[in-house]
């Protein structure tokens, strides 16, 4: 039996991928099989659903100390057991602290020195056994936990990423994937559209596999890249900003969702899911009822 406190375990970084300098990077921590905790060793479980976060503490720039942050998981436990995969942007804030640092290259000598980031994980009185911490354990309307595997196989859902908000659903995709979205004799699967919004092609993560899942599984993956600031001339995806904020001849502020239903026609077919800042939120559900294409059901996460 562990005294109830927190622990947090040295995780290995095992990838710093830049896609954007100095903005966006994938990176993974690797936690130890097992780990030592007063004296005794206990084995380390990863049961993260996809969709949630973990609690690292990695170096603020500004307090030059070490901070808590939540991270969402990029990958799933299922087919990366403890390698904790996430894409972090730097957030650009007036008192932003942790976000600017792991885009420096202090980062990406750890990484090649093999240094460590600690990761929080619980005890389980149940089982002896350390498992991952994860930032929630049920599904609620203001988080992305993927719903149980019977209800998301049977499910159309709407995936709106807007830049960095891509990390969850990339978990949901990779778990789905490993269980063929779904699909079994009696069952067609998940019909899962992923709409991702970024400024500029480097912003774009993961694009090439997408691509290939989307091309593996038509029936079950749409995928839908929009640039909105820059894009060669050779873009064959959406071009500008999928939701435009617009006034009315008597200035009153308006929704304009049209890119978007360009994109999904029928989006009160699809429960939709979200993941993005929290204006951004705020005009997608004042569009849904504006137009009235309220969808089957609503989940966001905002960071
Ligand atoms: C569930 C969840 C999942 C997340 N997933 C990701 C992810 O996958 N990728 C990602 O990049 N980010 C993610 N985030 C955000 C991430 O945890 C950090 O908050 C973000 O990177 C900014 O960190 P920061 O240290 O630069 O700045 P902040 O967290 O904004 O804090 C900067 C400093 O300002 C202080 N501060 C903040 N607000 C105030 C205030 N109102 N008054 C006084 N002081 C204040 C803080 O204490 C801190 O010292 C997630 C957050 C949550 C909650």
């Amino acid at each position: 039996m562990v005294k109830r406190q927190e622990l947090f375990v040295p995780a290995v970084i095992t990838k710093a991928h830049t896609f954007d300098p100095g903005e966006f990077r994938k990176i993974e921590l690797t936690l130890p099989h097992e780990f030592e905790v007063q004296g005794k060793t206990y084995p380390i479980h990863d049961r993260m659903r996809p969709g949630t976060a973990f609690l690292a503490k990695p170096m603020g720039v500004r307090t030059t100390r070490f901070r808590r942050r939540m991270y969402t998981r990029s990958n799933c436990a299922f087919t990366a057991a403890r390698a904790l995969e996430t894409i972090i942007n730097d957030t650009h804030h007036e008192k932003a602290d942790t976000s600017p640092w792991w885009q420096t290259e202090e980062v990406e000598k750890l990484h090649q020195i093999g240094g460590t980031i600690d990761v929080r994980v619980d005890f389980d009185d149940a089982t002896s056994e350390l498992v991952v911490y994860e930032n929630s354990y049920q599904v609620e309307p203001t988080n992305l936990r993927l719903e149980v595997d019977a209800d998301w196989s049977a499910m159309r859902i709407l995936a709106i990423a807007f830049s960095t908000g891509i990390t969850p659903f990339l978990s949901h995709l990779r778990y789905m994937s490993a269980f063929n979205f779904g699909r079994a004799t009696q069952q067609s699967g998940v019909q899962f559209i992923l709409v991702v919004s970024v400024r500029h092609p480097r912003q774009l993560m993961d694009h090439q596999e997408l691509l290939d899942l989307a091309h593996r599984f038509p029936e079950n993956f749409r995928y839908h890249p929009v640039l909105t600031r820059e894009w060669p001339d050779s873009w064959n995806f959406g071009r500008g900003r999928i939701i435009r904020m617009e006034k009315t001849e008597g200035g009153e502020e308006q929704v304009n969702l049209s890119p978007l239903l360009g994109l999904v026609t029928d989006i009160s077919q699809f429960h939709v899911r979200m993941c993005g800042n929290a204006s951004a939120r705020d005009q997608l559900v004042h569009g849904f009822h504006q137009t009235g294409n309220a969808p089957v059901s609503f989940r966001a996460e905002v960071w």
